[in-house]
């Protein structure tokens, strides 16, 4: 089993379009949404979900005011100021234990606490491993890495999982980057968007991940598209595809039309290119492997 990952240095690159047009052209890859922050390939694949489990990914503190003699000492050594007037804030606690240790009769205590939902699905693409953080919940990394154990057990029989990445550079991008076999870092052509390629690919490059890269719109500045394409070749980087701006696409996700429809469009024709390219680094001993 051989696992790609879609990256990008920032999230609105088309990723995730890029990623269902790949969910299309392989026909039973098994896919993993990891951009558990603000999932949306789901919204393209339209899953059944077949099984929703509880993620429990931080620890809070809990009182039992029954034990409490009220001398404060938990107040005193929280440095995270989550405990107001001997009552624990569990939206301000770190879960660090502080306050359990200094509490002399064991009146507090951490116990783990719901941060987000885990799903396995079935769509028409294959199967679907993806989850959801609840909101203001951290620790994203951690069900980055629920979301991939899940692709994985779903793979066990299977050539090829592809990843929807999260965004940016922080843990839930390393969570989402690491063990894979292959990135595909999606970008636009922008200042902005030629900076946040290149911390990705240094991300990349730090886990040992070999990276291409595809801009999508490229047609909206061929001229910032051209110093992606001058800073590729410079650092050895294959470029393996420019993708037009299209609002056919638009269209199709508006619609909620099957992700084969993306196929249909003059961006899909390009996806098209891009995957044959990616496929084909991924499986050098042929396409018929997968
Ligand atoms: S666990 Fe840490 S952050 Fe939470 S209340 Fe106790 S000392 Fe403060
Ligand atoms: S340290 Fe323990 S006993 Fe003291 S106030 Fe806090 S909970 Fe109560």
């Amino acid at each position: 089993m051989r696992q790609l990952v879609i990256t990008s240095g920032k999230g609105g690159t088309g990723k995730t379009t890029v990623t269902a047009g790949f969910l299309a052209l392989a026909w039973r890859a098994v896919c993993a949404d990891a951009d558990v922050d603000a999932p949306n390939l789901h919204l393209l694949l339209h899953p059944k979900v077949l099984e929703e489990r509880e993620f429990k990914g931080a620890k809070t503190i809990v009182k039992d005011p029954e034990h409490c003699n009220e001398c404060g000492k938990c107040e005193e050594y929280c440095r995270f100021q989550a405990i107001q007037n001997l009552s624990p804030d569990p939206f301000r606690c770190e879960g660090c234990g502080v306050c359990a240790h200094v509490c002399p009769v064991g009146a507090l205590k951490l116990e783990e606490v719901e941060t987000g939902r885990s799903m396995v699905s079935r769509t028409k693409y294959g199967p679907f491993s993806h989850a959801r953080l609840h909101i203001g919940a951290e620790a994203s990394g951690k069900l980055v890495t629920e979301v991939r154990k899940n692709a994985e057990k779903l793979a066990q029989n299977e050539k090829l999982v592809i990843i929807d990445g999260a965004p940016g550079t922080g843990c839930p991008v390393i969570a989402s980057l690491s063990g894979t076999d292959l990135a595909l870092a999606v970008t636009e052509p922008s200042v902005s968007g030629l900076h946040d390629l290149e911390r990705i690919l240094g991300v990349a490059r730090h886990f040992g991940v070999e990276a291409l890269v595809c801009i999508n719109k490229y047609n909206l500045s061929p001229e910032v598209s051209e110093e992606i394409a001058l800073y590729c070749r410079q650092n050895s980087i294959d470029l393996v595809g420019k993708i037009p701006f299209d609002p056919a696409v638009l269209a199709v996700v508006k619609e909620g039309r099957p992700v084969e429809s993306l196929l249909q469009t003059e961006a899909g024709k390009a996806i098209e290119e891009v995957w044959n390219n990616v496929i084909s680094r991924l499986f050098p001993e042929g396409q018929e492997a997968l």
